[in-house]
């Protein structure tokens, strides 16, 4: 990136020192690795190379399927988003209403153990149509497995992720 998108300016790349707080992700704990911000040194705005963004919110829906606790509010608006999925329609499909499902995202309402395993088994169901799991039978034994430790605490659950676009784009 040479030139900034607004004004044309000269743009410098670093790279941070600390881990970049994701904030775009819209979950509070994930951390980046390894980021380039572009900062123009003309109107001084800035912008984050994040690389492959499909990939690494893949990876990031990864290990929230994978998180041994409850999801919190957000943590269930990521996986709804990365299915594409409007509030409205997912409150049809788990039988609630749309405010119920508003009220888990702004974390009014917890999230209860039936519905956390049903968001990540959508989810599951999701991968599988868009070719991403080939063998179903993975599902089952990942559901045997996963589901029996989740506990029922919302807990934090920190993500931290290198942004290596390659590794990204691997999955
Ligand atoms: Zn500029």
């Amino acid at each position: 990136m040479e030139r900034c998108p607004t004004c044309g300016g000269k743009m410098q790349d670093r790279t941070p020192a600390k881990p970049y707080h994701y904030t775009e992700s819209g979950l509070k704990n994930v951390y980046l690795e390894g980021v380039t911000i572009w900062r123009c040194s003309a109107c001084e705005e800035e912008l984050i190379e994040l690389g492959n963004v499909p990939g690494l919110h893949a990876q990031i829906a990864e290990l929230l399927l994978q998180k041994p606790f409850i999801l919190t509010g957000s943590e269930f608006r990521f996986l709804r988003k990365e299915m594409r999925m409007k509030a409205k329609d997912l409150a049809t499909v788990l039988g609630v209403t749309p405010t119920t499902v508003s009220r888990w995202e702004t974390g009014e309402e917890r999230l209860g153990v039936a519905n956390d395993r049903l968001i990540r088994s959508l989810y599951f169901f999701w991968l599988v149509e868009q070719g991403k799991i080939v063998d179903p039978k993975s599902i089952l034994d990942r559901v045997a497995t996963q589901f029996p430790t989740i506990k029922a605490t919302p807990k934090a659950f920190p993500i931290r992720l290198p942004v290596k676009p390659e590794l990204a784009a691997a999955r």
